[in-house]
């Protein structure tokens, strides 16, 4: 069993929408980045790569690959777990836990559980989303 961390920040902006655990979050401002700003998944993306060895998002996923601009961070997750699998992996448990003074995401936790696990074709359960 190998047991990975993953860390991730963005800064907030005007006019973007909030996407968190695969969700829009209603919020005034969202989070800048290359893809959807996704901190939840992309934080999960790189616990995966990173417990099996397999580098992390930037080298899976280049911010200089317009490829990737605008992507859905569920599709870059969906990716990410199809080389930990390759490579002959599995999930067993994922503990997200957002780092933020806003928004409050007691409502929409169990979406969150419900789109990344579906992004990584596991059982909701196995996912937990918290925040501090
Ligand atoms: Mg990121």
């Amino acid at each position: 069993m190998r047991v990975g961390i993953g860390v991730d920040a963005h800064a907030l902006v005007e006019g973007v929408p909030l996407v968190l655990g695969g969700v829009e979050v209603e919020s005034a401002r969202g989070l800048a980045g290359h893809s959807d700003g996704d901190v939840i998944a992309h934080a999960l993306i790189d616990a995966l790569l990173g417990a099996a060895n397999l580098g992390d998002i930037g080298s899976l996923f280049p911010s200089g690959d317009d490829q990737y601009r605008g992507a859905s961070s569920l599709d870059l997750l969906w990716e990410s777990y199809r080389e930990v699998r390759e490579a002959g992996w599995e999930l067993v448990n994922a503990d997200c836990v957002l780092v933020a003074e806003e928004p409050r995401i007691g409502d929409v936790r169990d979406e969150m559980c419900e789109r990344l696990a579906g992004a990584l074709g596991v059982e909701s359960g196995q996912i937990a989303v918290r925040a501090t």
